[in-house]
Order: structure tokens, then C-alpha cells, then sequence
């Protein structure tokens, strides 16, 4: 039986979130959060994955508590387990420390033949997640995944979506996969384990029962990196539209806003 480990993110909805001028921080308070959109397509495949091959899928975030409800929208269309990292001493972590954490809590579920990742987060868009979880797992990694062909005697055949075409790879177990979200849809949840999901057990880890756990790897003590600033793009000035009724006035109007910005 397969061992399938998939990695979801609870995210902000981004198109609410604000930024603090003051500060350059992001405002997430009062915003509605989601289940990263790309770890719904990578546990579509998982799901595929145990339907074809057999298996069983733990989940696993690294989050606040209310991340619980990313678990549990994914318990509901096929996750079995579901594991919640939290704690504050988790809190600021850069994707150095988010690994090695995600990894360690993994290691206290057992071993896993295949990890499934969505392709970046739709908040911190680093990408940089699975190929970090790939290496600490030492695991091999297929991108950009298009379709799963087999899973067998320890290997994984599966497809990948290049630029100009696509190319078909093996890999032996245990491996990383990201997937391309336009062959795996997320389904929607029946009745039945959406209810189950509700009340399913959770398996939280925190900074005290974790085996091995190393302090100054978690957290801002184990981030490599320092966001010193955010800030929103600037942008362009606003295009006008020139409609006076002519073409020629048109173009005279054009001239002399030209000419005025000092252009002509
Ligand atoms: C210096 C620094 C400080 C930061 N401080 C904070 C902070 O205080 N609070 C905060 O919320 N974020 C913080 N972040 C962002 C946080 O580190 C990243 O969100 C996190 O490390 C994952 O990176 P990403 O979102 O770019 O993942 P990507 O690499 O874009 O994600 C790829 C995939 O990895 C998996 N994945 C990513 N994150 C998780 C997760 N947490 N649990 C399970 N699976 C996951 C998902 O499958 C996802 O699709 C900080 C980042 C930096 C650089």
C-alpha cells in the first residue's frame, strides 16, 4: 500500500489582503482565508493516485489553528489523515524553516512512497517548497506533472509538461511530485464525507512533542532569509482615452498632450 503525503497551505484570500503603508506589512486580519488553489489540484492527483495504484493520504499543514479547516475541506475529498503543525515559535518562518519543520512532523506519521505539492503557494509564491521537501525527504522530484502513468515495483512513471511538448519520466520511490492544475481538477465533496470530515481526528504537532525537533531551525531563528520591506509594485500612470467625435481632433488632442508632457 502506497504511503502518500500531500502538503497543503492555508493562504489569505490576496485579493482582500491590504498593505499597511506604515509598516510595508501585510494586513491578513479579517480577511478570508482559503485552501491554496494549486494543493487542491495536487491532492486531485494524489486522490487519483490511491484510487488506481491503493494507498493511503495523510495531509499536512503548517499553519495557525484555524488551518485546521484546510484540513478538513481536504479530508472531505479523500485526504484519510490529517496533521496540523502550530505553534507561535513556528511563526515567521521563511521556506528554509517551513521545510525542515513540515519534515520533521512528517517523519513522527512514518515513511512516505510519494509527496505531492502544489506548484507555489498563491500568497508567499516562492516555489521554492518542494524542491527544499524533496531534498530533506531525500526523495526524488518530477515537476510540473501533467499525468500520472503508473506506480509500481517502487517507481513512478508519469508525464511532464515542458515548454515546447511534453516528456514522460521514471523515478523510484519515495518522490516529490507538483502537478499542472489543468489535469486535476479538484472534485467536490460528497455528503457523506463531508460530514465525516467535520469531526475526523487531527493530529496536531506542536514545538513540544515533535522527536528531534532543533529549536534554532524553526521559526525566525532557522529562516535564512529577512523580508525587510514589502511594497506594492508602482504602477504606470493610468492610460487616457481620447474621444473627442473626430478623428482629426483626435489627433490634434494627442499632440498637445504630447507635446505638453514634453514628449514631442
Ligand atoms: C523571512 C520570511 C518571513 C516570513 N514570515 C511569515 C509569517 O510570519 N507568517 C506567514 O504566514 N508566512 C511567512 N512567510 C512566508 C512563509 O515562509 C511561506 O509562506 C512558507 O515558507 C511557504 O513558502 P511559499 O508560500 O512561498 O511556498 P511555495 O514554495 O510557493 O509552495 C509550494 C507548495 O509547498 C507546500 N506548502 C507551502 N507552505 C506550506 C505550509 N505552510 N504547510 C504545508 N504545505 C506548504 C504547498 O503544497 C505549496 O503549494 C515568511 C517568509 C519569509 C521569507
Amino acid at each position: 500500500m502506497l504511503n502518500i503525503l500531500v502538503c497543503v497551505k492555508q493562504i489569505p484570500d490576496i485579493d482582500l489582503v491590504k498593505m499597511d503603508p506604515e509598516t510595508g506589512n501585510l494586513v491578513r486580519a479579517g480577511v478570508p482565508t482559503l485552501t491554496n488553489p494549486l494543493d487542491l489540484n495536487a491532492l486531485e492527483a494524489a486522490v487519483q493516485v490511491k484510487e488506481r495504484f491503493g494507498g493511503e493520504i495523510t495531509l499536512i499543514t503548517m499553519g495557525p489553528p484555524m488551518a485546521e479547516s484546510t484540513l478538513r475541506e481536504c479530508l472531505a475529498v479523500g485526504g484519510d489523515e490529517a496533521v496540523l503543525i502550530t505553534g507561535r515559535p513556528f511563526g515567521g518562518a521563511d521556506t528554509l524553516s517551513t521545510s525542515y519543520t513540515i519534515v520533521k512532523a512528517a517523519e513522527m506519521e512514518g515513511k512516505f512512497d510519494l509527496i505531492f505539492c502544489g506548484k507555489e503557494s498563491q500568497d508567499g509564491a516562492t516555489g521554492q517548497m518542494a524542491s527544499q521537501l524533496a531534498e530533506r525527504f531525500d526523495a526524488a522530484q518530477i515537476s510540473c506533472c501533467f499525468s500520472i502513468e503508473d506506480v509500481a515495483d517502487g517507481k513512478i512513471r508519469a508525464t511532464r509538461t515542458l515548454e515546447h511538448g511534453r516528456e514522460i519520466v521514471e523515478a523510484t520511490l519515495p518522490c516529490l511530485v507538483t502537478v499542472e492544475k489543468d489535469n486535476f481538477y479538484g472534485r467536490l465533496p460528497n455528503l457523506e464525507a463531508y460530514l465525516a470530515a467535520k469531526t475526523a481526528p487531527i493530529t496536531t504537532y506542536t514545538e513540544n512533542n515533535i522527536d528531534g525537533l532543533d529549536p534554532a531551525k524553526i521559526g525566525v531563528p532557522g529562516s535564512g532569509t529577512i523580508v525587510p520591506k514589502i511594497y506594492p509594485p508602482e504602477l504606470p500612470e493610468p492610460g487616457q482615452m481620447i474621444r473627442t467625435g473626430s478623428v482629426k481632433s483626435d489627433v490634434g488632442r494627442l499632440i498637445e498632450l504630447l507635446t505638453d508632457k514634453g514628449s514631442l
